[in-house]
């Protein structure tokens, strides 16, 4: 029997930070912790949050976080891309997990993203309510840590509800603080 038999999509929506693409929140059978740092030890440009525990990485445009009862996805093509996708990595969770005794476990970060994957998720606005004359202004000082992901009091309008929860979901896989309740429910 092998280590994962399935990963269910539980919830798909557009995605914020491209409406002709989807986002997605997806189920494996079973508890993924372990084997998160073999998985960050074989894929290239991944994050390892440990105190989340979380994997994100890009798999080409789409980004993905693996939870250890939880994985999204973003940017997905649409629902048929996203099952291709979920079963290429169940097999890459099965096939690492088989390999663990070859593989050295990294707990490290090993890739950041840039201030314009961060922009993306931005409300994009350049409004300067944060202090900063652009959006990407503010995505680079927050990779710099010179600044909070709260510090963006438009995520915080009701009409931004969906961005802000994939925004501070995404921030908090890369290891940036996120206010107290998030990352939220899917459809909250
Ligand atoms: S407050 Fe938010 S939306 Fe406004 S400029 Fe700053 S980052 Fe952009």
């Amino acid at each position: 029997m092998p280590f994962l038999e399935d990963i269910d999509i539980a919830f798909i929506e557009p995605c914020v930070a491209d409406p002709g693409r989807v986002r997605l929140y997806a189920e494996p059978s079973r508890d993924l912790a372990e084997v998160l740092p073999y998985l960050n030890a074989v894929i290239n440009h991944a994050t390892y949050n440990k105190d989340g525990p979380s994997l994100t990485f890009m798999k080409e445009f789409r980004l993905i976080t693996i939870y250890p009862r939880r994985i999204t996805m973003s940017k997905a093509q649409n629902t048929t891309d996203a099952w291709q996708v979920l079963d290429w990595l169940k097999d890459l969770i099965n096939d690492t997990y088989d390999r663990r005794g070859s593989i050295t476990p990294v707990h490290g970060v090993r890739w950041r993203p840039t201030a314009l994957q961060i922009y993306e998720w931005l409300p994009r606005t350049n409004c300067k309510a944060c202090g900063e004359p652009t959006c990407l202004a503010f995505a680079v000082k927050l990779l710099l840590g010179e600044r909070t992901p709260q510090e963006c009091e438009p995520l915080f309008l009701p009409e931004h509800a969906s961005l802000r929860r994939a925004f501070f979901e995404i921030v908090a896989a890369f290891g940036y603080p996120a206010p107290p309740g998030y990352p939220a429910p899917p459809g909250t």
